[in-house]
């Protein structure tokens, strides 16, 4: 079983058949530290064995999706990390620290 879940509305790109209901850096909001929290804590609850993490684009929420998929460890496997790539192009800046503002 694998549950999967946005960690932010936020993404870098306008496609415009997106079906992730994705909103600009601006307008969109990510989950907040306390909410990913509950979350993993849920998740161990019932023992569930694997999450999915999705977005809009999980990676412009860079500290948030370090600290979960620190705190994840040893608790649930993420066993699939979707992304349109922004990580590895031009547009992306390469710190964590630098992402935070996104
Ligand atoms: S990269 Fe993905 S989440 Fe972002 S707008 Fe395109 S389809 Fe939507």
């Amino acid at each position: 079983m694998r549950i999967e879940f946005e960690i932010t509305k936020k993404c870098n790109d306008v496609c415009p058949s997106c079906g992730m209901g994705a909103q600009s850096l601006q307008a969109g909001r990510s989950l907040p530290d306390a909410q990913l929290d509950h979350l993993l804590a849920e998740f161990a609850d019932v023992g569930l064995p694997s999450v999915a993490i999705t977005g809009g684009e999980p990676f412009v929420a860079m500290r948030a999706l370090l600290r979960f998929m620190s705190q994840a460890r040893g608790i649930v496997e993420i066993s699939k990390l979707t992304t349109n790539g922004i990580w590895g192009s031009r547009l992306w800046t390469g710190s964590p620290a630098s992402s935070t503002t996104w």
